[in-house]
């Protein structure tokens, strides 16, 4: 006998890489943080908090953050729902959007979040299999014709930017609404913002979380026509974005200039880390995002991830079926790419 709902005792529960404590020595490179600290002017603003602020509710959209990110995008503020990190804004999604009869879509592998959230909800879903060079297929996911369908891009694990004229496609041939994820746009060169005033049915979810350096503020949020903003917004928790966030977030969004610097030394970085893995043999795949899915020449990924482990390296090791072989490894600062390096050759001994 059990207290849950069959599916919440045969779900199987999210599992977010391993968070080793902060003052641990450890690298992290398995969870697609920025190793970079957040913009300073923020931070200012987080020591400047009046406590007596914290006494009242905050507003429930988050207002502050509203009107700065809808001035950073230059877009409308009434095009924006802010969430409690972009995780916020998918549960929404599901509660508002899908049902028992109301599939879900996706291409896999992607975030493994998207089939924890279907199954929370007894949800049926449709994972169609992206091919090895990680194109969208847009046939098999217009055919399942589902009230929801959720493409990442760039995508993870694999770290592409999926074509926008694949996306425009997609979204006029499926009868449901069409979720663009966008958590790592900012490490790609171009986004799909636009296709959110050119189809009635698109929605973009942004966070702070990888390029602002701020996942541990949890805010994020989605762009979308003001008639699928009024839907999402019944379903939202009455202040789920706290007083803090929001805040320090519109600080955060507003510093543009620190966005930029950092985004684009990782990206440098990348394309150094991308070099120096193919030049030890290493299958590198092409990445628009802060990490790179990789395999090594063994294809013994399982074996790499726990030899990077006992020297102090986190990278994320997948127990799926169709990424046995693969690893994709967060890009760090250089000098913990470095490390990252020298330990492979240690591995190789
Ligand atoms: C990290 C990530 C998110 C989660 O972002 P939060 O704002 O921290 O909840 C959403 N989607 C994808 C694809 C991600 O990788």
């Amino acid at each position: 006998m059990s207290y849950f709902r069959p599916s919440i005792d045969t779900l199987r529960a999210y599992e977010p890489g391993e968070q080793p404590s902060p003052d641990s020595s450890i690298i992290k490179l398995n969870t697609n943080e920025n190793p970079y600290p957040p913009s300073a002017k923020a931070l200012a603003t987080l020591r400047d908090i009046e406590p007596d602020s914290l006494r009242r509710y905050p507003h429930p959209f988050a207002e502050e953050f509203r009107q700065s990110a809808a001035k950073v995008l230059g877009i409308n503020p009434d095009w924006i729902v802010v969430g409690n990190g972009s995780d916020d804004l998918l549960a929404m999604l599901f509660r508002s959007i899908c049902g028992a009869k109301r599939p879900v879509t996706f291409p896999v592998p992607t975030y493994s979040l998207y089939r924890t959230l279907a199954q929370m909800q007894d949800v049926p879903t449709v994972e169609v299999p992206f091919d090895d060079t990680f194109t969208l297929p847009v046939n098999g996911l217009a055919t399942a014709a589902a009230a929801l369908t959720i493409v990442a891009s760039p995508n993870s694990p694999s770290g592409n930017r999926i074509s926008t004229t694949d996306l425009y496609n997609l979204a006029t041939r499926t009868p449901g609404v069409l979720v663009i994820d966008e958590a790592y746009v900012e490490f790609a060169s171009g986004d799909a913002l636009d296709l959110t005033s050119r189809c009635k049915n698109i929605i973009v979810l942004r966070t702070l979380s990888k390029s602002h350096s701020l996942a541990g503020l949890r805010l994020g949020f989605a762009v979308a026509p003001p008639s699928l903003v009024r839907g999402l917004v019944k379903v939202k928790d009455s202040y789920n974005v706290d007083a803090i966030s929001a805040r320090v977030g519109a600080v955060a969004i507003r510093d543009q200039n620190h966005t930029r610097e950092t985004t684009k030394r990782i990206c440098s970085s990348r394309e150094r880390l991308a070099k120096a893995l193919e030049a030890i043999r290493w299958r590198v795949w092409p990445s628009e995002a802060n990490f790179l899915l990789v395999q090594p020449p063994s294809g013994n990924a399982r074996a790499v991830y726990e030899g990077l482990k006992a020297h102090g390296i986190l990278v994320r090791y997948f127990n799926e079926p169709t990424l046995t072989h693969q690893l994709r490894i967060t890009i760090g600062t250089d000098e913990q790419n470095e490390k990252l390096l020298k330990a492979l050759e240690h591995l190789n001994r």
